[in-house]
């Protein structure tokens, strides 16, 4: 049905156009005045306007001409109705305005209806042929959209990649031919799957949530995640993405997506990542097992469900760590291993590995294979229960020397091992070899530092001599004993350092030692090893001269108590005669040769005593100031009593004040005692003994000169030693302990004094003693004075 609009002013003009049109079967508008003629063609699309010419404001003409001006309605035929104009004029106005005709009331009905729908049927036409070229269009279109699916779709199946494409709702509907065969399924056996069947368990959550995320939002869709190969079962890493096709309203038509497999790549990545990780860890610490364990750890479950580490004990594997992400299942491997204990003899696994030094790789461990692997039908059902798909055992050898064998096995993540799963395994395997053998390496300097550290503290002087018998190493203690600094000697040849030492071997020896220009005795052994000999010495001089004190006390003691005891004994037994009648006098010389020799014993007894004291410093001193002239002479009166025939002592005029001393005057007396003996039983031949006393800067000094045998020059110092005497043996007939003169250096030390001896002019000694003087108040108190009243 056409649209007739029916134009005119008048409502009966109208109405009668109406009631002519009415057989026509058509949609008849009415319009009440030009206005509202546009105003409906607006709305609708017309056949034909039948357009009365005279109305008020917008005419017919003027009307017709706004309606020929828009380019929709340009094309409508207009005819014009009207009553008057039937002049040339009018006519012609009325179609250069756009009219297709003209009728002019009172019109024939008839003619009208044929004349209106001879234009409908045009319009009909026209519609007709316009409906005609959409269709076709569409048809085109279709063809069109066809060729472009099958375009993309022969793209998608050259592509490397799984291709697939889903509906708005993400259901699949299109998967090219490399993702069926991947999956090894039919596209209808996928679609009703979904992708929950061949995504690894550990990436499907979040890859559900990441799609379901896409389809809501229409974004991109991009995930990582592990597509189950059905060819092996094994699980390989992908980049999956999708994009959503929208109309021109924006909403989702198709998803388009893509698998692409990235698992080589992936697991380059994460085995470089890996073994950076694992050198962190290895460099971690220097303890070896430590270090291991670390290794065994961080394999799981990066690169293996299991790892293990083998190393070698006694010829024997042990296996040091084994690792499982549960603990259960780590308990259950050490219980198989505690139970079935691998043989040394294995053809396959870590004894093998162990034997060969070469890696094992098993891509698939068939039902067969572990069959042979177990021992009966227990430990075939313990093997099965942990899964083992895939492994692989690679040997952990330091320079060649196999220490170890690691092992990964793959179970519950289905991966299968390929050449460059060994590889990787391979590479960490080495570098865990560098990190054993830094840390034995650094085991060694830290024990060599220990030892070297330990060297320098002993006591006993050590040296390394190597096979071509240069010094390679002086401790501390040596520099002290041999006083040959480690600078000096280090690098020489040890014949040329200490000629004679070099043919030192084996126990303890005694060899002599230059220092100082003393003779030094060194007690040394040595022991040879591989690259050298050590040689462990220490300094025996003053053990030696403790013995040879020892045995000269013994020899002496003995000797000078032998004397008095035999006369005692001789005098007592002859007292006790009965058979002779004694004179009174010789009983009384007697009687006086046991009460000498007595005192003489006792003397003897209290030297030693003494000497023992000094030598344990326990010796009382007490110091108050003693009058030096009046002690010497008490000294002298007291050696006039038994002087022997031919000696005579005197004392020398004192010249000037002799202040008094700071000592203890007991023991001053005895030390002048001492000397004063020793002068007298020194010159055997007789002769004059003089006493001097003097001030001396701030001291006293007294000395006593004989003409008698004299001391060598050498000897001087060594006089005073303890038990030293010049002729031990006594070949001079003349006795002592060889302590009175030690006895009265360390007296007149310790009351800061001193006590040397000089030769006498021709003959004879002068020994010198000087003592700190007290000084008189007014002149104040001197340092040595202090000093010596402190004592
Ligand atoms: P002794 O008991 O042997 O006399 P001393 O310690 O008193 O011990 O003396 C040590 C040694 O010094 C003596 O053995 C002696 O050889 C030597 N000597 C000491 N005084 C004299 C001296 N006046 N003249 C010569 N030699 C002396």
């Amino acid at each position: 049905m056409a649209n007739v609009l029916l134009v005119d002013d008048r409502p009966e003009n109208l109405l009668a156009l109406e009631g002519i049109l009415e057989p026509l079967g058509q949609n008849l508008i009415e319009a009440h005045s030009g206005e509202d003629a546009l105003r409906q063609l607006l709305r609708q699309d017309v056949a034909v306007i039948l357009l009365d010419v005279q109305m008020p404001e917008l005419d017919g003409f003027e009307t017709a001409r706004l309606i020929k001006q828009r380019e929709r309605t340009s094309h409508v035929p207009i005819i014009f109705i009207t009553a008057i104009s039937k002049d040339e004029e009018q006519v012609f106005r009325g179609y250069s305005a756009g009219a297709v005709d003209y009728v002019f009331k009172p019109f024939n009905p008839q003619v009208l209806r044929s004349k209106v729908s001879v234009f409908i049927e045009l319009h009909e036409k026209n519609e007709q042929l316009r409906r005609q070229a959409e269709l076709l269009k569409e048809q085109e279109l279709a063809e069109l959209r066809r060729e472009s699916e099958e375009r993309y779709r022969f793209l998608a199946e050259a592509q490397p990649d799984q291709i697939w494409t889903a509906q708005p709702s993400g259901e699949l509907d299109y998967v090219n031919q490399r993702a069926l065969d991947y999956f090894d399924a039919s596209f209808s056996e996928l679609v009703k799957s979904g992708w929950t069947q061949v995504v690894h368990p550990e990436d499907l959550g979040r890859m559900l949530e990441r799609w379901q995320e896409a389809l809501g939002t229409g974004q991109p869709y991009d995930n990582e995640l592990r597509l189950r190969r059905a060819s092996d079962g094994s699980y390989r890493w992908h980049l999956t993405r999708a994009v959503a096709m929208t109309n021109r309203r924006g909403d989702v038509v198709k998803w388009f997506g893509s698998n692409t497999d990235i698992d080589d790549q992936k697991r380059a990545e994460e085995a470089q990542r890996f073994l950076v990780e694992a050198g962190a860890a290895l460099a971690a610490s220097l303890d070896y097992r430590q270090t291991l364990a670390a290794v065994a750890k961080l394999a799981v479950p990066r690169i293996a469900d299991w790892s293990r580490v083998d190393m070698v004990v006694n010829d024997r594997l042990r296996t040091l760590a084994v690792e499982h992400v549960d603990p259960h299942k780590v308990e259950l491997a050490l219980e198989l291993g505690r139970r079935y204990p691998e043989s040394p003899d294995a053809q396959q696994g870590p004894p093998h590995v162990l034997r060969t030094g070469k890696s094992e790789l098993a891509s698939e461990i068939s039902e067969e294979r572990l069959a042979e692997l177990a021992t009966d039908d227990f430990h075939l059902g313990l093997v099965r229960e942990l899964g083992f798909q895939s492994y692989m055992c690679v040997p952990l050898a330091v320079h060649g020397r196999v220490l170890g064998v690691i092992s990964f096995v793959s179970a519950e993540s289905g991966r299968r091992y390929g050449p460059e799963d060994l590889a990787l395994a391979e590479d960490l395997s080495r570098r865990a070899g560098t990190a054993v053998e830094n840390a034995q390496l650094y085991r060694e300097v830290e024990e060599r530092a220990q030892a070297a550290r330990v060297l320098e503290t002993v006591g006993d002087g050590v040296f390394l001599v190597d096979g071509a018998g240069i010094v390679r190493l002086w401790n501390r203690a040596a520099e002290g004993i041999t006083g040959i600094r480690g600078d000096d000697i280090v690098g020489r040849r040890l014949e040329e350092a200490l000629a004679g030492w070099e043919g030192i071997s084996g126990n303890a020896e005694t060899v002599p030692l230059e220092r100082d220009g003393r003779e030094r005795w060194i007690s040394i052994s040595a022991v040879s090893f591989d690259e050298g000999t050590v040689y462990a010495f220490h300094d025996i001089t003053e053990e030696r001269a403790l013995e040879q004190i020892r045995q000269d006390l013994v020899a002496t003691v003995s000797h000078e108590l032998r004397t008095p005891l035999a006369a005692i004994y001789g005098s007592a037994v002859t007292l006790d005669r009965r058979d002779i009648e004694l004179q009174r006098d010789v009983q009384a010389k007697l009687l006086n040769v046991i009460v000498e020799e007595s005192a003489r014993l006792t003397g003897i007894v209290n030297d030693l005593l003494l000497a023992s004291q000094l030598d344990a410093d326990r010796l009382d001193v007490q110091i108050g100031s003693c009058d030096a002239r009046t002690l010497v002479e008490d000294v002298i009166a007291a050696a006039r009593t038994h002087l022997p025939d031919g000696v005579q002592v005197a004392l020398e005029p004192i010249a000037g004040d002799v202040p008094p001393v700071a000592a203890d005057e007991a023991q001053l007396r005895q030390v002048l005692d001492n000397l004063l003996d020793n002068a007298v039983k020194y010159s055997p031949a007789g002769g004059d003994i003089r006493l001097t006393v003097e001030a001396a800067d701030e001291a006293v000094r007294f000395a006593v000169a004989d003409g008698g045998l004299g001391i060598p020059a050498v000897e001087q110092s060594r006089i005073f030693e303890k038990f030293y005497r010049l002729d031990p043996d006594m070949t001079r007939g003349i006795g002592g302990t060889g302590l009175g003169l030690y006895i009265a250096r360390e007296l007149v030390r310790r009351v800061n004094g001193r006590i040397w001896v000089e030769p006498n002019d021709e003959q004879g000694s002068i020994f010198y003693v000087e003592i700190p003087a007290v000084l008189q108040p007014e002149s104040g108190p001197t340092h040595r004075e202090e000093a010596a009243v402190r004592r």
